[in-house]
């Protein structure tokens, strides 16, 4: 009889989990599943996915600004939030069906409750209290939003997780934090016709995006409406007889709005999981301590995804559950290498992103060239909009080593996935001008910049 009931239980079937939990079965091995929530985790459930379809559904307000200069009429058309959100849940519902499926056609069970490890090998099950013995754990619970407790009137604010069940669309909204949800949300909601206001406590939005890409995206927010207040934090929030919400700032002014979300980051999901009882290592953040191989400090234990807190994408959760199932379950160490990473913002207009920005590569190398295009895409230029595009290289002075490349503006994120192969392979920048352009495309420019690019403040001097 076998020593314990599973080879492996991992705990969250978010997209880490599942993809560790399903590879791992399809090589014999008897693996179980807990979810204490819905199968698919934050990526399917309440994030990229959902995220994504509001996104859709906000850019239609652009297309109809658009129509108009393309001889269309009658484009003053209406949005009907609950009949979206229907729609969305529907979709979420077959795309979390389909993750369900993928496991029990592996030969995973899937535990629909969550669970705590009592000791190294084993987990208990609430509600039914139930505990069940693995060979094997994998961490896969992913993080979940964070705000700061104890700013007065903090309880009034949604996070992301609620922006998803909004029972109406609010008429106005102050949306605070300025990273990757913070923007996409703020997209969202003023593409729906909500009243905007997006609050940073720091001098420029998405810290750790290219300069240029932080200032070029603020333009073009705040062109299609969008006001962005910066260097400014709450003092308090103070909910009204009405329901509304006052918005206490720094800067001494008083903003009311119907929401106010917070999206001032995620953190590791490792709380009342039980890791201390099995002597699992937590960092300051509370993230899993994991090796580059996914391995705990505990010998049976490894954790993937958010709840180690390296690339928190869903794409790197992903491949770094399939390199664990390959080390562990299929005879072949592999590592996934977290370098050079894309990554894209559904802001509108998007992000598209890889490798080195230009403080980084001017940090790591020294001189870098630039290369920098900002123009009217031709579709914009017809029907008379001031939207602009940016692209950027960031080039190795010295090796012509294409560093980095930044996209803002429509399909950016479709570019960088090509993009990203280019610059992981090395490539130099003589190699990636010697690709001919696609005419007439936006993307063409990326293959046509020349001329290296030198601040006006530079070549002035
Ligand atoms: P981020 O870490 O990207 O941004 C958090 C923002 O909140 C920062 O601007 C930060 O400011 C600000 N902030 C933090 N604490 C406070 C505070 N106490 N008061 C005011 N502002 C504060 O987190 P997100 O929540 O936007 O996203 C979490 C992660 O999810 C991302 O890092 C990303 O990995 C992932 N994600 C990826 C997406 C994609 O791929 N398209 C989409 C959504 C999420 P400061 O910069 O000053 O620290």
């Amino acid at each position: 009889m076998a020593k314990y009931d599973y080879d492996l239980f991992v705990i969250g079937a978010g997209s880490g989990g599942v993809r560790a939990a399903r590879l791992a079965a399809m090589t014999g091995a008897r693996v179980a599943v807990a979810e204490e929530h819905r199968v698919g985790g934050t990526c399917v459930i309440r994030g990229c996915v959902p995220k994504k379809f509001m996104v859709y559904a906000s850019e239609f307000a652009q297309h109809f600004k658009a129509a108009e200069g393309f001889g269309w009429s009658h484009c003053d058309m209406t949005f009907d939030w609950p009949r979206f959100l229907d729609a969305k849940d529907v979709e979420i519902a077959r795309l979390s069906g389909i993750y369900v499926n993928n496991l029990q056609n592996a030969g995973a069970d899937i535990v629909h409750e969550r669970a705590e490890l009592l000791d190294a090998h084993t987990v208990k099950l609430t509600p039914t209290n139930q505990t069940l013995t693995a060979d094997k754990i994998l961490i896969a619970t992913g993080g979940r939003p964070t705000v700061p407790q104890d700013l007065p009137g903090i309880e009034h604010a949604i996070t992301s997780n609620e922006a998803f069940h909004l029972e109406k669309l609010p008429k106005r909204i102050m949306i605070v934090g300025g990273g990757y949800i913070a923007v996409e949300f703020a997209g969202i909601f003023n593409g729906l016709g909500v009243d905007t206001c997006l609050m940073y406590r720091g001098a420029n939005i998405l810290r750790g995006f290219d300069n240029d890409v932080r200032s070029h995206l603020t333009g073009e927010i705040e062109k299609r409406g969008i006001k962005v207040i910066l260097g400014t934090e709450h003092t308090r929030i103070e909910k009204t007889d009405t329901g509304t919400f006052l918005n206490h700032l720094t800067n001494g002014h008083v903003e009311e709005t119907d929401v106010v979300m917070y999206a001032t980051g995620r953190e590791p999901y490792t709380a009342g999981l039980g890791l201390e009882k099995a002597g699992v290592k937590l960092n300051e953040r509370g993230a899993v301590v994991v090796d580059a191989f996914s391995k705990t400090n505990v010998d049976n234990i490894w954790a993937v995804g958010d709840v180690t807190d390296r690339i928190n994408l869903t794409p790197v959760a992903i491949r770094e559950g399939a390199a664990f199932a390959a080390t562990v379950f299929g005879d072949n160490p592999t590592s996934f290498d977290h370098d050079t990473v894309a990554s894209a913002v559904f802001s509108q207009p998007p992000i598209g992103s890889v490798g080195l920005t230009e403080a980084e590569a001017r940090h790591q190398v020294g001189k870098v060239d630039i290369y920098r295009a900002v123009f009217r895409p031709m579709k914009v230029t017809f029907y008379g909009g001031d939207e602009r595009m940016l692209m950027k290289l960031v080039v190795d002075a010295a090796t012509q080593k294409v560093l980095g490349c930044h996209v803002v503006g429509p399909d950016a994120p479709e570019m960088i996935q090509m993009a990203a192969i280019a610059i992981k392979m090395g490539v130099t920048k003589q190699q990636w001008d010697s690709t001919c352009a696609v005419h007439p495309t936006a993307a063409e420019e990326l293959v046509t910049m020349r001329e290296k690019y030198v601040p006006i403040e530079l070549a002035m001097a």
